[in-house]
C-alpha cells in the first residue's frame, strides 16, 4: 500500500498545557470515589495519559478526517448496478421519528395500528407497481428476497407433488442469482446471451425441461438493456409449467412504465434500498419484498400484514406458507423510507424518476461512446457498460487505471470488471438525481483522462496521484487479511 500523507493522531498532536481547561470543568455531581463506594480503591493514582489539546483542535482534527470520506452528499457516484444513491432527507426524517424508530417489534397489534397500516399500504403500492397479486414485506435484502421467492416456488411445486431441481440464470446475471439457487438446494444452469446482450431464446428453449423450476432474469439486465423478448421467454417457461422470476434490482428504470406482472413474471423481488430510498453504501440494512402471482401467494412466508374492516393485523395462519424467513415482520425502518418516498413522489413522480434515470444514462452513453467502445450499443436504460479494451490485450488493466485516475478528479469510480461478459468493463449509472452540469463534468474528466493516456501510455499507471492512499494491494488484502491488531 502506498500511503502518501498521514495525518498525525491526537496523541502525536498533544502539546502539554495546550488545553486551557476552559471547557473541561468536571460536571457537577458526586466525585468518582463516592460513586465507586467500597470499590474506591480501584481508582488509579495517576490521571489517564490523554492527549493535551484544546477543544477546537480536537473538533478540527475530526472534521478534517471526516472530509476525507467520499460520499454521495459531497461528490458524484457513477457506480453501476447500485441504482439510486442519493436518498431524499425527508425519508430519513420519517424513519427517525420516535414513534416509529422506538416501536417494539413485539408491540401488540392494537398498539401498533399506524405502523401496520403503513406496512399494509406499502404492500398494496408494491402490488400495483409490480402488477402482481400479493407482496410479502418480510425479506431483509435482495438476495434474501431471491431465496424467499425460490422457497415459495419450491413450496408451490411440493404441493403439486413435484421437486424441480434446476433453475436457469442468464450468463449476465448477478452473482446472487446462482448463489440463491444453491442455498435453496437447486442447481443453477447458465443460459447464453446473444451478441446484442439479451437472452438467447434458442438456448433457453433448449435448456427448459420438466426439471426447470424457474428462470431468474433481471430486466433491464445488468448491461442496462431491456429484454425485449421477455414475453416470449415467459411463454417458453409457462409451456413447461416453469416460473419466470424477475430480479427487480433494476426496477428504478421502469417504474410506472412497465410492470413485471404484465410482461409475464410469476414472482419478483424489489430492492427497496436500491429503488425506493434507503442509504446502502455501508452494506445495509436493506429490504427485499417479494411479489408473486396468485398461484404462488398461499406459499409466501408468514407473517403477512393484513387489513379487515379498517383494522390491521399480522396473519400467521397461512397453512401453505413456507414459514418464517427471519425474525418479526420485516426491516421496518427501510419500509418506512420506501412508503414515504412513494407517497412523496406519487405515481407521476415515480415514473418521472425512472424517465430521468434513463435519460441521464443515455446522455452519458451518447457522449462516452465517442471515447471508448460501447459493446452492447442498442439504447440503454438506467445504466450502460463501456469497454476499456480498445486494442486487444495491450489494454489489459485499463478499466482499473481509468477508475483510479477518476478519483483524482474528485469522482467515484464506476463499477469495474462487471458484468463478466464485457472485457475491461466500466459500468456506469448516473441516476435520476444528477444535474446536467455534473454529467458534463464527468464527461470532461473521462475525456481528459483518455487524452493523458494518448499522450503517454504509462500516464495512468500510478494513479491516483493526489489522494492520501494510492494503490492498495487487493490480492494481499483478500488472501492475508490482518484481523488482529499487532504493534
Ligand atoms: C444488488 C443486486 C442484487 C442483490 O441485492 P442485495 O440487496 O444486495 O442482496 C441482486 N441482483 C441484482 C441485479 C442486483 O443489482
Amino acid at each position: 500500500m502506498v500511503v502518501k500523507t498521514t495525518v498525525p493522531n491526537l496523541f502525536e498532536r498533544s502539546c502539554p498545557g495546550a488545553n486551557s481547561g476552559a471547557f473541561t470543568a468536571a460536571p457537577a455531581g458526586p466525585a468518582p470515589a463516592e460513586l465507586l463506594g467500597k470499590d474506591a480503591d480501584l481508582l488509579s493514582d495517576v490521571p489517564p495519559p490523554l492527549p493535551d489539546l484544546g477543544e477546537l483542535e480536537v473538533v478540527r482534527h475530526y472534521t478534517h478526517l471526516a472530509r476525507r470520506n467520499y460520499s454521495i452528499d459531497g461528490e458524484f457516484y457513477p457506480l453501476g448496478s447500485c441504482t439510486m444513491k442519493y436518498n431524499p432527507r425527508i425519508n430519513e426524517w420519517a424513519a427517525a421519528r420516535e414513534e416509529l424508530a422506538n416501536l417494539h417489534p413485539l408491540a401488540p397489534p392494537a398498539a401498533a395500528q399506524g405502523a401496520l397500516r403503513l406496512m399494509y399500504e406499502l404492500r398494496c403500492y408494491l402490488q400495483e407497481i409490480s402488477g402482481l397479486a400479493e407482496v410479502s414485506l418480510v425479506p431483509a435484502a435482495g438476495a434474501h428476497g431471491e431465496l424467499t421467492a425460490l422457497k415459495t416456488i419450491v413450496g408451490y411445486y411440493r404441493a403439486r407433488g413435484e421437486k424441480r431441481t434446476q433453475v436457469l440464470t442468464p450468463d449476465s446475471s448477478h452473482g446472487t442469482n446462482p448463489a440463491s439457487c444453491t442455498v435453496c438446494g437447486r442447481s443453477a444452469l447458465p443460459v447464453k446471451s446473444r451478441p446484442d446482450g439479451t437472452i438467447d431464446l434458442d438456448d433457453l428453449a433448449a435448456k427448459v425441461t420438466a426439471e426447470t423450476a424457474a428462470l431468474m432474469i433481471t430486466n433491464p439486465n445488468t448491461l442496462g438493456l431491456f429484454e425485449k423478448n421477455i414475453q416470449a421467454a415467459a411463454k417458453i417457461l409457462h409451456d413447461h409449467s416453469a416460473q419466470l422470476y424477475l430480479d427487480g434490482a433494476n426496477m428504478n428504470a421502469i417504474l410506472g412504465i412497465a410492470r413485471p406482472g404484465d410482461f409475464g413474471a410469476d414472482a419478483m423481488h424489489f430492492n427497496l434500498h436500491k429503488t425506493f430510498s434507503t442509504p446502502h453504501g455501508g452494506g445495509g440494512p436493506g429490504a427485499g419484498p417479494v411479489a408473486v402471482a396468485a398461484h404462488l401467494a398461499p406459499f409466501l412466508p408468514v407473517p403477512q400484514v393484513v387489513e379487515k374492516d379498517g383494522r390491521y393485523a399480522l396473519d400467521f395462519d397461512r397453512p401453505h406458507s413456507v414459514g418464517m424467513m427471519r425474525s418479526f415482520a420485516g426491516q421496518f425502518g427501510v419500509l418506512v423510507r420506501a412508503w414515504c418516498y412513494i407517497r412523496a413522489l406519487g405515481p407521476a413522480g415515480l415514473k418521472r424518476a425512472s424517465e430521468t434515470a434513463v435519460l441521464n444514462a443515455n446522455y452519458l452513453a451518447a457522449a462516452l461512446r465517442e471515447l471508448l467502445p460501447l459493446p452492447y450499443d442498442s439504447g440503454c436504460m438506467h445504466e450502460f457498460v463501456l469497454s476499456a479494451q480498445r486494442h486487444g490485450a495491450s489494454d489489459r488493466g485499463l478499466a482499473g487505471k481509468i477508475a483510479k485516475r477518476l478519483l483524482d478528479y474528485g469522482m467515484h469510480a464506476p463499477t469495474v470488471y462487471f458484468p463478466l461478459i464485457v472485457p475491461e468493463a466500466l459500468m456506469i449509472e448516473p441516476t435520476e438525481t444528477e444535474s446536467l452540469a455534473t454529467l458534463d463534468e464527468f464527461i470532461a474528466a473521462m475525456r481528459a483522462i483518455l487524452q493523458e493516456l494518448q499522450a503517454d501510455p504509462t500516464a495512468l499507471d500510478h494513479a491516483p496521484h493526489h489522494l492520501p492512499v494510492a494503490r492498495v494491494d487487493e490480492v494481499a488484502a483478500a488472501r492475508n487479511p490482518v484481523l488482529k491488531w499487532t504493534d
